[in-house]
């Protein structure tokens, strides 16, 4: 079966790793012929994954296509379904995840709770809802990890806002920020992957490390599973979804927004979870049963990332030590030119016990560094 992958990042990376367990002939739509994909598909195409003509022409060869990010152009992914490629997750739910107001508006409308928000489209109106401060600005289009999203705490920080659509979100007093992952099959069925728990990075707002499964009651753990199977159901569609959630002091579980594809809260399910997302995603192209989602041993995650003030050919500093620790497996994403705060892999540390997660991931934060 031949399917394709829009984007050729270390997702589509990974992806493709799972890929190689199954027979499957696969392709990649990406403008860099260097990306972290490049190099483990089958047929490498270079292009554009936001314009028509080169979406279209590289999906009506293929059986399937997948995404790896949702800036993708939907009117090419509609035509393709429309002549029957089979299209993960489908067109009409990435159009709506893609742009956050349509997002925010789709979870409204399927009463599922989300953080108060207004729609603002330039600085102007930011200045008629300035009793909504302290707030967090977040554009319509085009953000992604971190960029595109300002907190604005008072009136004085309304220049930073966006001068485009975007929404205005009220602050949430979070108390963990916590992502699930849910996969649907072609025929409804549904498998839930238990909750990761994300610490984030105030300075680069990138994930710092995060946590699996999350410690937290099994109420609102409840609580976070069936929001999310609510909303994957609303969607309708096939495909695999990260829903990221706040629980906040109330412990009320609101939604923050939602992949629909492979994502990073999800990178230890490759070692820790009996069935990992990437192998999820192609049991549910390919129309296999879906695969079993509970963790092996719970697990932590760091991300590798480009230190302060270094671009260039990447180096990795302290690599032999964190190779030599017990239990902790390195992800290089083979990207070789590093900067400040580019994703460059990932660790995943696996223990019984939660604090030697933590510790262990504080001290992998420590040792190793990404320099030019
Ligand atoms: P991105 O799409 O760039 O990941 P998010 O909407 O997830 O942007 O926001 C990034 C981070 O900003 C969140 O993980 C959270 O820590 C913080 N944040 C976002 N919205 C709110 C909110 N309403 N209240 C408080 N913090 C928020």
């Amino acid at each position: 079966m031949k399917v394709g992958i829009l984007g050729g990042g270390q997702l589509g990376r990974m992806l493709l790793q799972a890929a190689a367990n199954y027979v499957v002939e696969t392709y990649v739509l990406e403008d860099d012929a260097n990306c972290p994909a490049g190099h483990l598909c089958h047929h490498f195409v270079k292009g554009n994954i936001k314009d028509f003509d080169a979406v279209y022409n590289f999906g009506k060869q293929l059986a399937a296509l997948t995404i790896e990010i949702e800036s993708v152009n939907i009117e090419a992914l509609e035509k393709l379904e429309s002549e029957g490629v089979k299209i993960y997750p489908s067109p009409s739910a990435i159009k709506i995840i893609k742009n956050k107001i349509r997002q925010k508006d789709f979870y409204t409308q399927n009463a599922i709770l989300t953080p108060d928000y207004v729609v603002t489209n330039s600085k102007h109106d930011l200045r008629h809802n300035e009793s909504f401060l302290p707030a967090v600005h977040k554009i319509g289009e085009g953000g992604y990890d971190g960029k595109g999203v300002v907190v604005l705490k008072n009136e004085s920080d309304i220049e930073k806002g966006f001068n485009a659509p975007a929404i205005l979100e009220k602050m949430v007093a979070i108390k963990k920020e916590i992502a699930v992952i849910v996969a649907m099959n072609n025929k409804k069925e549904t498998a839930v992957y238990p909750a990761t728990e994300m610490v984030f990075d105030p300075y680069l707002n990138l994930l710092d490390y995060q946590v699996s499964p999350a410690e937290l009651s099994k109420s609102i753990l409840n609580k976070a599973n069936k929001i999310a199977l609510k909303l994957v159901t609303a969607f309708n569609s096939a495909g695999l979804f990260a829903i990221e959630m706040f629980v906040d002091e109330n412990n009320k579980v609101l939604v923050n927004e939602t992949a629909p594809r492979v994502h990073n809260s999800g990178h230890h399910t490759i070692e820790a979870n009996y069935c990992s997302q990437y192998d999820m995603l192609w049991r549910i192209i390919l129309d296999y049963p879906l695969g079993n989602t509970n963790a092996i041993m719970p697990s932590s995650i760091v991300n590798i990332i480009g230190a302060e003030n270094q671009s260039g050919k990447a180096k990795y500093e302290g690599l032999n030590d964190v190779l030599k620790m017990k239990n902790t497996f390195v992800h290089l994403y083979g990207k070789e030119q590093t900067k400040p705060g580019r994703k460059m892999g990932h660790v995943t540390v696996m223990s019984k016990d939660r604090n030697e997660l933590v510790e262990k991931a504080k001290e992998i934060k420590n040792k190793l560094k990404v320099i030019a």
